[in-house]
């Protein structure tokens, strides 16, 4: 998505949260607990379902949930994480607290690696680039050449 789109989005936290629960729910929510599509929207914005009861949001079940971030505020933070800033000075854009930014950064990285993960592909494979990297420099009669690559290899 776009600078451009993402702040059409953030200015209007109910827009944000309808363009989320467009991807959450595909269109219609249903309860998490027992599939119903009966519920009540809460002044809380969260859920409650008509036949069970089960109370949840729109992030309840997803990478996202128990986050204190408002939708315009995640839809920013993965913006931010995607032009490469830290979760620290993203913290200070958002103007949220750094825990919170710096919680979305690890639950982005998470779901990549899952990603990757579930479609079976090494994270290492291809090009690999490295902003940073701190290697242990042993003398290769130490340890020998083959465990100094490894360790290039994973420290990424
Ligand atoms: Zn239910």
């Amino acid at each position: 998505m776009e600078l451009k789109q993402i702040l059409k989005l953030i200015v209007d936290e109910e827009r944000a949260s309808r363009y989320l629960q467009r991807f959450r729910w595909y269109g219609k929510p249903s309860c998490l607990r027992c599939g119903s599509c009966s519920l009540l929207y809460l002044s809380d914005k969260r859920y409650e379902c008509r036949s069970c009861s089960s109370r949840f949001s729109d992030f309840s079940g997803t990478y996202l949930a128990g986050t204190k971030l408002s939708s315009s505020e995640v839809l920013l933070g993965v913006k931010l994480f995607e032009s490469g800033l830290s979760a620290r000075e993203a913290a200070k854009q958002v103007e949220v607290n750094y825990k919170s930014m710096l919680r979305l950064f690890h639950t982005i990285r998470q779901a990549m690696v899952d990603y990757n993960h579930q479609a079976n592909r090494d994270p290492l494979s291809g090009e690999v680039e490295m902003d940073e990297a701190y290697f242990s420099v042993a003398s290769a009669r130490e340890k020998g050449a083959e465990e100094l690559r490894i360790r290039f290899l994973y420290s990424a």
